[in-house]
């Protein structure tokens, strides 16, 4: 055995004894999106299941509007599908839900996906159902 494959064992070692809830914070995976083309419109296919593993349902139209003022156009739902005007490749829609989920998912606390958004006045608010944290969102 090398020094390194002792080291590299240890590590295993140390990453086994450790208690489970330690990755847990790593077990939400932020939804990668279905993307068609199709001349100068862009479809995100798995809009539904997306909103769904976000808890987005009932607050679709602030994810679709914030991608449309990303990208400079307009956003409409369609059967299942959210429809961007103009091109716009997967990894760009990518890099874009990604920020959103960092800034209007993820609870800053806890880091779980568990939130929603309050609106108070004119101020959003993002509330985590998992630790009951609030803070105001940009
Ligand atoms: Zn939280």
């Amino acid at each position: 055995m090398t020094t390194e494959d002792e080291y590299l064992d240890s590590l295993k070692r140390a990453r086994k004894n450790l208690p489970a809830h330690v990755f847990e914070k790593s077990r939400f995976q932020i939804p990668k999106a279905e993307v068609f083309r199709e001349g100068n419109k862009t479809f995100i296919t798995d809009w539904n299941r997306i909103l769904k593993v976000l808890n987005r349902e009932s607050d679709a139209d602030h994810l679709a509007k914030h991608l449309a003022r990303e990208f400079a156009t307009s956003s409409t739902e369609d059967r299942g599908r959210l429809l961007l005007q103009g091109k716009f490749s997967r990894g760009l829609i990518n890099r874009e839900l990604e920020s959103y989920v960092k800034d209007f998912v993820l609870c800053e606390e806890c880091e779980k996906p568990d939130t929603k958004l309050v609106k108070e006045g004119r101020i959003l608010i993002k509330v985590c159902e998992a630790c009951g944290a609030r803070g105001a969102v940009k």
